[in-house]
């Protein structure tokens, strides 16, 4: 398949969506060749999508942290939008919990090295005002080195709209805000509910609404579920079975309903003098 750029040749899918498909590539760089993820997004409306899209590129492109998939660059072919990324080969989070479940979850020492690349990512993309949006463990991408990337922003969000998305469990944002699901503002705090639930389920396996939701349930339904289980916050008390409390603590902070009441992420980095610890160190191994 041709993908209209002379020095990509696509190996093969990686992943298809709403939008079009994520191709593993090989790019030509001088007499080198690496390996690249190519997200090609079929805009159904040129004309309204593209200054949108070009909006979000634009941001992407401004992005270089170790816990953010790295843009390349872009380009247009044949209607598609096509953007050239960092391939991340060690699968996404969703592997992960997958892996691990029948263990009881991923092993402490992970836990912490996963929720500390999270928690530095997020911290870099609020600092510049960006909110991820669709933090979920598909979008939790892993690197050769186990390093988790946040993948996948901004561009979902135009190219499916929320009044879009069919209002079906297994479709439905299981990891989105109760404000968001009321039409309210979405802000940085609406990420941080999402990072709590994805902690959740690499510690328990499952998302906590899920056991509780009929796949045809409406959205109504899925807000009502959400409420009865986390106002004031989400009962976490599985994890102590097998983390240390301060997991409990952790989560317990961050899946809570009223947004005024949930946990910030400055307020996170200091939740744990362990925890704390951890990312500084984290920190200063980092080069840029
Ligand atoms: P939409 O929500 O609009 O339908 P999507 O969530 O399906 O989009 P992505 O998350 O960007 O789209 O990509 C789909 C899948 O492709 C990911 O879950 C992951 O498995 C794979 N993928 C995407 N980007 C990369 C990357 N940079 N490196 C490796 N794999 C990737
Ligand atoms: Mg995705």
């Amino acid at each position: 398949m041709d993908l209209g750029d002379a020095k990509l040749r696509p190996l093969r899918v990686l992943g298809s969506g709403s939008f079009g498909r994520v191709f593993l590539c090989m790019q030509r760089e001088g007499r080198h060749e690496r390996k690249v993820c190519v997200k090609r997004i079929i805009m159904r409306n040129v004309k309204n999508e593209l200054a949108l899209i070009k909006e979000e590129i634009y941001i992407i492109s401004q992005l270089r942290h170790p816990n953010i998939v790295q843009f390349i660059r872009h380009f247009m072919h044949a209607g598609t939008m096509n953007i050239v990324m960092e391939y991340a080969s060690n699968g996404t989070i969703r592997n992960v919990i997958q892996q691990t479940r029948s263990a009881g979850g991923v092993a402490s020492a992970r836990l912490l090295r996963y929720f500390s690349d999270m928690i530095i990512g997020l911290e870099y993309l609020h600092i510049r005002h960006v909110i991820h949006r669709d933090i979920k463990p598909e979008n939790m991408l892993l690197d050769a080195n186990d390093r988790v990337k946040f993948a996948d922003f901004g561009i979902s969000n135009i190219h499916t709209p929320l009044k879009e998305l069919p209002w079906r469990v297994l479709g439905t944002p299981l990891y989105m805000a109760p404000e968001i699901m009321c039409g309210g503002k979405c802000d940085f705090k609406s990420d941080i509910w999402s990072l709590g639930l994805v902690l959740y389920e690499l510690c328990i396996g499952r998302n906590p609404f899920i056991s509780v939701l009929d796949p045809n349930a409406r959205f109504e339904q899925v807000h009502n579920v959400v409420k009865a289980m986390s106002r004031p916050k989400l009962d976490c008390q599985l994890m102590r079975q097998r983390y240390d409390p301060v997991w409990t603590r952790i989560c317990e902070s961050m899946v809570v309903y009223d947004q005024n009441q949930r946990i910030c992420l400055p307020d996170l980095f200091c939740l744990d003098p362990f925890i704390t610890l951890t990312i500084y160190k984290q920190y200063f191994n980092y080069s840029y």
